[in-house]
């Protein structure tokens, strides 16, 4: 039976360092409105099948209102949801289940997400691109940059992965994306051409802070604004280069607070609280930030 609640949930593996919890809590208090955000860890192990299965019916029944879904389980739910949103099937990872006119629905929010926060830079229009990393959230930029008119370039440290994402997405570019190892002869050469850098891998993020995509001998691209997908230093270690090089940057807490306010949105059908939800996220970042200041001065 349905719940008069507004009970939402995360599934994935693991979960510990999950900001969503804080951030939806956030908004469902702000709005007044009663349920929770549970964390719903699923070992990926044989079990998991029926472990996912299980919670979908929570969701066709309506004792929960939604579910988000991360790593590892993005791609592996598609066949156990009965709709995508166009967006959802085109990058072919889901990151939020609803009902929709009885059915299961999967949506990607991630690509909205990081377009809506993309505009915090000034970043001209059509400006080339530079994307590291081929994983699912690439694809989920890369999809939105196609969408909106930027020529990509895709450096990953295994080419032939970057390759693949390139090919799914041939019939949405203008211009074929341009594929290159992420090593720093490679990007030397297309360093003055971009206007945008965007990190999609998990370099720099907390526990490994000392680590940053970009080469440490090569000079940042001169022309470019810097978008880090990673939120977890505030201020990762490629964010403070970028700065110092007087380059605009931003750290990808904005795009994870506007992926949830959108899925907030489609499981409420009310306007998601952003600054709530945005102040929540950065405080439950704020220990690490910390921790990254004290050993970088
Ligand atoms: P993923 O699917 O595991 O992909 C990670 C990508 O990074 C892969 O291409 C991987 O290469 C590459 N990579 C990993 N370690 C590397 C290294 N040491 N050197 C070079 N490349 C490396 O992960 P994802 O879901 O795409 O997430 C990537 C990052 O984005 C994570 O830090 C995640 O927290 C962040 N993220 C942020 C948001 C947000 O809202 N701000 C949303 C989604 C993801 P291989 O394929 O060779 O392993």
């Amino acid at each position: 039976m349905a719940d008069s609640c507004t009970n939402l949930g995360l599934i994935g593996w693991p979960l510990e360092h999950s900001l969503s919890p804080y951030i939806h809590q956030a908004a469902l208090k702000e709005l007044g409105m009663c349920g929770k955000y549970c964390l719903f860890a699923i070992e990926p192990n044989h079990l998991r099948q029926r472990a996912i299965q299980d919670l979908l019916k929570h969701v066709a029944n309506g004792t929960l209102k939604g579910l988000n879904v991360t790593l590892p389980y993005k791609q592996t739910i598609l066949p156990m949801l009965a709709t995508l949103t166009p967006a959802a099937a085109r990058i072919g990872a889901v990151n939020t289940i609803y009902m929709e006119e009885e059915l299961l629905k999967g949506d990607n929010t991630d690509a909205a997400g990081f377009r809506n926060d993309l505009m915090q830079l000034p970043v001209a229009e059509h400006a080339p691109t530079l994307v590291l990393g081929a994983g699912g959230a690439a694809r989920a930029v890369v999809f939105s940059l196609l969408q909106a008119g930027h020529p990509v370039i895709l450096a990953a440290r295994k080419p032939e992965k970057a390759q693949s994402l390139a090919d799914s997405f041939i019939n949405i570019a203008q211009t074929t994306i341009k594929v290159l190892p992420l090593e720093p002869q490679a990007l030397a050469q297309v360093s003055d051409e971009i206007g945008l850098l965007v990190n999609a891998t998990p370099l720099g993020m907390s526990p490994h802070i000392e680590t940053c995509v970009w080469p440490e001998r090569l000079p940042l691209p001169a022309h470019a604004a810097v978008y880090d997908l990673v939120y977890n230093p505030l201020d990762t270690l490629l964010v403070q280069r970028a700065r110092q090089a007087g380059l605009p940057a931003c750290s990808g807490l904005g795009m994870l607070v506007e992926q949830a306010a959108l899925a907030f949105e489609r499981w409420t059908g009310t306007t998601a609280p952003r600054t709530v939800m945005q102040q929540a996220a950065q405080r439950a970042c704020e220990p690490q930030t910390t921790k990254l200041s004290q050993r970088t001065n």
